[in-house]
């Protein structure tokens, strides 16, 4: 028997009503107000994920996108459930779960890997890793690799090269299934430079897939595809999976909000948004195509995004935030039994979530 199928067994889903999920995800995207929290399709720190979905489910988040894993699901529902039965007088509206699956190479699906041997203790990645995955404690050298998110910020600082990027190897078919038998009802297919790869997975996905309501997104990444295979990748996965899917323009991934909103002029004379911005240029290629589906942002946005897209006149359905929205969240995250750090948290969240849409 597959493992998953006990799990599902043991895992009621309690106050989760998933169509009502799917509908508030929907009437988003409808309404151009589309807010995703991304959690990281490698990130598996448990805690982490319960906290973060339980802070962004009481802000409001359409969906929530995650690692393929079962104790990461798991993880999210219960931060889900935690945050609809606080206060059953002010209901919040249940967020989608997204699982993020890789079909071929793609900077999303990365781990460091740490040759210990090599180490000196110096703690240059201890300082920069924004998920702090590393700990120096005891002269002992402590990598937490469930809290890499594949950055790819820390080998550079390491001066007797102990850290490397490994590829985490796709196996699309497989985690297609358990998220299934995991009742996952969204779906965002990565790519990342070979997007002919869907093609070749379509037949089976959509049999394994038959009769299941599932939301679809599609990540477009700016750094793997050159503007044509941008416009081909978005052509042939509104051919595949129809219209109302999510393309997702995806710009530089796990950046941390990179694309502010510029106050003083930069080196170049530039202030204000950045319209030039490469997610913006991927939703900028695919609008002119003219397809039935609903586009969304990604990489390097903050809270700046939805009216940098506004701004430049590119006409998108909702923003995804991951790095950004982490590090502003992190000092709060293990204190949140505090009803005043929760608070604040929770306002933050807020704030991200109401950017979308020029709600605030
Ligand atoms: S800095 Fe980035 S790549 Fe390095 S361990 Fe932390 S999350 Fe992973
Ligand atoms: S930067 Fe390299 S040498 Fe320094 S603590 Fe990290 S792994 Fe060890």
């Amino acid at each position: 028997m597959n493992p998953a199928t006990d799990i599902i067994k043991n895992n009621h889903r309690g106050l989760i009503n998933q169509t009502s999920a799917t509908n508030y995800a929907i009437d988003a995207l409808k309404q151009k107000q589309f807010f995703k929290l991304v959690c990281g399709a490698s990130l598996a720190d448990i805690q982490m994920i319960e906290n973060l979905c339980f802070v962004f489910a009481l802000a409001g988040t359409h969906v929530i996108d995650l690692a393929p894993k079962a104790d990461v699901i798991f993880a999210a529902r219960r931060g889900i459930e935690k945050a609809l039965s606080r206060d059953r007088s002010r209901p919040v509206p249940t967020p989608l779960l997204m699982a993020s699956i890789q079909l071929d190479k793609d900077p999303h699906f990365r781990k460091i890997e740490v040759d210990y041997s090599l180490c000196d203790l110096c703690s240059a990645c201890v300082k920069v890793c924004p998920t702090e995955a590393f700990k120096i404690e005891n002269k002992k050298f402590i990598y937490s690799a469930e809290k890499c998110y594949g950055c790819g910020i820390c080998p550079s600082y390491c001066h007797v090269s102990a850290l490397e990027m490994i590829d985490t190897k796709p196996t699309p078919i497989e985690t297609l299934k358990e998220m299934l038998l995991l009742n996952i009802e969204a779906i965002e297919f990565h790519f990342g430079g070979n997007f002919q790869k869907l093609e070749e997975i379509w037949s089976d996905v959509v049999k394994i897939c038959q009769g299941k309501p599932l939301l679809l997104s599609f990540s477009i990444g700016s750094g793997l595809l050159s503007n044509e295979q941008i416009k081909n990748a978005a052509n042939l996965c509104y051919k595949l999976a129809g219209k109302d899917i999510i393309l997702q323009c995806d710009g530089t991934p796990m950046s941390g909000g990179i694309n502010k909103k510029l106050d003083k002029k930069d080196k170049n004379g530039q202030i204000g948004y950045n319209k030039d911005s490469p997610s913006l240029q991927v939703a900028k290629i695919i609008e002119e195509e003219k397809l039935p589906v609903y586009l969304q942002i990604s990489g390097g946005t903050n809270e700046s995004s939805y009216a940098m897209a506004t701004e430049a006149g590119i006409n998108i359905n909702g923003v995804a935030i991951g790095s950004y929205a982490r590090k502003l969240l992190m000092p709060y995250l293990n204190s949140l039994d505090n009803e005043n750090q929760l608070k604040e948290a929770v306002n933050i969240a807020k704030f991200l979530v109401n950017s979308v849409g020029g709600k605030q």
